[in-house]
Formats: structure tokens, C-alpha cells, sequence
């Protein structure tokens, strides 16, 4: 099957208000341009030394997500240009991306990666940790970042209801974010993202809630 074909089938599957991020690591920008050339415009990479070369060789209309764990060190080299930043799990990595949106004069949108699967090996905030991190004092000084919502990765099983448990939490979470007290009214009205589901459990996913969804190998095939 082709890209254009994979999308296609892809894209008829979601409902309306779910975004399709095009998860395009490890893939050559041969492939990516297929996808641009079927009408997909958003694509997410895992490492920003390869989402920024991406960048440089592609058109300039596209969005650019950075799906993986960002070490602090290295968010200057994509602060230019990444649309969204999935996988925020701490609040220096918050102020760091603060400071590098404000030297690129702009405001970068991110979600909080929220850990809901039973992997040591995944990141994210435990529900405590996000309360604490949006009510701090440090956090609402950041005036050069927006929270579009949260993210989150279930884990790798074949277990549905597993997953299902997982996508629920997230979602709970996500609900539970408009009552949070001291987290502004005003900051609140950018938060409308739940990213969650993958090629394998996107349809789940989207039933538990999800209104993003970042798929890469049912789109460009395995790595
Ligand atoms: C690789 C990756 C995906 C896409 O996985 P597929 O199974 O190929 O769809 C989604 N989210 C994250 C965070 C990833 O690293």
C-alpha cells in the first residue's frame, strides 16, 4: 500500500474533531513529502536534531510536533519553529521553553505528558505533580508558553482493557483540570487537547476521549 493510500484510509477512520499527527521518525523526507503531497500538514518526530532537519527541507506551511522526551539542553535548536511540544513532563523543562520561545519572540504551545501506563520505562506527571505544577508561583510567571492539554502513552499490551483503564484515566484527569483551583480562567481556555492512541490503540483512543491522535506506522509502515 501506498502512503497517499495508508492516509487516506487513515484519515476516513477519525471523527471531525480529531487532529492526525503524522509520526514521521526514522522515516526519509521522501516519505514525509508523499504525505504533504496527500494533504497532511502536521507530522511528529521524536528527536529534534531530526525534526530539524526535516524542517529545513520541507515546505514551510507544515506543523511540526515533537512527540518525544525533550531534554532542556537541546529546545533551542526547534524553539524557531516546533508547533507543539507533546511529551512536557517537568517545570524546568516549562521555564527553559519559556526562555527560548521569548529569545525567538513567540508564544510555543505544549501539553503535559501524564504517566497512566505501568512502565517504568514511560514518562510523565502523576496527577499531584500537575496540580502542583499549575498552581506554582513559577508556573504563572511563564508568559511565553500555552498548555494546550495533556498527553499520555498506554502501556504496550495486548491487554484492551488495560488500555481502555488508561485512555479513562488521562481523560479524567483531563477533566479535572478545570478545577483546579488558582489555575487561571484565562489559561484554561487554550486547553481543549487530549493527545492519546498510536496505530495500534487509536480507535480506543478516540472512544475514551482522545482528540489527537499520533500515528506512524499504519501511515508510512514499520521501523
Ligand atoms: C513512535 C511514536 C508514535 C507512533 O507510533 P506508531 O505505533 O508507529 O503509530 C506515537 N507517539 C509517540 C510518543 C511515539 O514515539
Amino acid at each position: 500500500m501506498s502512503i497517499q493510500s495508508n492516509l487516506n484510509t487513515v484519515k476516513a477512520s477519525l471523527p471531525e474533531n480529531v487532529t492526525l499527527v503524522a509520526v514521521s521518525k526514522t522515516k526519509p523526507v521522501s516519505d514525509l513529502i508523499q504525505a504533504y503531497e496527500a494533504g497532511q500538514r502536521i507530522f511528529g518526530e521524536n528527536k529534534i536534531q531530526e525534526m530539524t532537519e526535516k524542517w529545513e527541507q520541507m515546505p514551510k506551511d507544515i506543523q511540526w510536533h515533537m512527540i518525544g522526551h525533550v531534554q532542556s539542553n537541546k529546545v533551542k535548536f526547534m524553539a524557531p519553529f516546533v508547533s507543539l511540544i507533546h511529551g512536557v513532563d517537568s517545570l524546568k523543562l516549562l521555564q527553559e521553553i519559556n526562555k527560548q520561545a521569548l529569545k525567538n519572540n513567540r508564544t510555543i504551545d505544549c501539553l503535559l505528558q501524564i504517566y497512566i501506563a505501568e512502565e517504568e520505562s514511560k514518562f510523565g506527571l502523576d496527577e499531584n505533580e500537575l496540580n502542583e505544577l499549575l498552581t506554582s508561583v513559577e508556573f504563572k510567571e511563564l508568559k511565553n508558553i500555552r498548555i494546550l492539554g495533556l498527553m499520555g502513552m498506554a502501556t504496550f499490551t495486548e491487554d484492551q482493557n488495560q488500555i481502555k483503564k488508561e485512555f479513562t484515566h488521562l481523560k479524567s484527569i483531563f477533566d479535572s483540570l478545570k478545577n483546579i483551583d488558582g489555575y487561571g480562567k484565562d489559561a484554561l481556555q487554550c486547553v481543549s487537547t487530549i493527545s492519546m492512541g498510536m496505530s495500534g490503540d487509536y480507535q480506543l483512543a478516540i472512544e475514551c476521549g482522545s482528540t489527537m491522535v499520533r500515528i506512524g506506522s499504519s501511515i508510512f509502515g514499520g521501523r
